[in-house]
């Protein structure tokens, strides 16, 4: 991408964080740069800005940072997609597994019109299993995921393949 050498140089890695063997990657250096925050955002408009998206929908909560200023800019309407139990209204759900266990990904069932073209944002692909869900969530809720969408791809852990052996684009600002 246009800025992606710059903006993989102000992403930090903590070691063994959250937990022994893990490099966390940290985006708040690059959000405390208020330059670098300009030029991640200016990344997704870039790509963006032509495609007559309808909605910009991301994940519950390093995806809004970047869903809200791009839904702003490219005038689109922004959708929430929320960890179990955080919207009240009426929801649809996927689960997905974990490591150990399961998560769950909800919207809210009026979030976006039939056919709407939706671009799906996160800040991290890792095994890519968070976005597939959101990605699957949103189809299934008659939405078109036109990409989905992601500052930092980790290509070695095989998400974004996963998630384009399910049959949906991935852009990343940064691998
Ligand atoms: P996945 O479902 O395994 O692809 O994990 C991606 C999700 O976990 C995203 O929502 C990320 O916010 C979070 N995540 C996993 N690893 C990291 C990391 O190193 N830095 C920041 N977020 C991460």
């Amino acid at each position: 991408s246009i800025y992606g050498d710059y903006i993989k140089s102000v992403i930090r890695t903590v070691p063994n964080w959250p937990e022994q063997g893990v490099n966390f990657r940290d985006i708040t250096p690059l959000l405390q740069n208020s330059a670098a925050f300009r030029k991640l955002i200016e990344s997704f408009v870039h790509r963006y800005r032509d495609m007559q998206l309808d909605a910009i929908a991301s994940i519950d909560a390093r995806g809004f940072i970047v869903g809200a200023p791009l839904a702003y800019e490219l005038g689109t309407s922004f959708v929430p997609v929320r960890k179990k139990g955080k919207l009240p209204f009426k929801t649809v759900s996927e689960t997905y597994k974990l490591e150990y266990g399961h998560s769950e990904v909800e919207l809210h069932a009026d979030a976006f019109r039939p056919n709407d073209r939706i671009l799906l944002v996160d800040d991290l692909i890792a095994t890519g299993g968070t976005m597939l869900a959101a990605a699957n969530l949103i189809q299934r809720s008659g939405g078109r995921v036109v990409e989905t969408s992601t500052i930092i791809d980790l290509p070695e852990l095989g998400g974004s393949q996963k998630i384009r052996d399910a049959g949906y684009g991935v852009f990343a600002v940064c691998s």
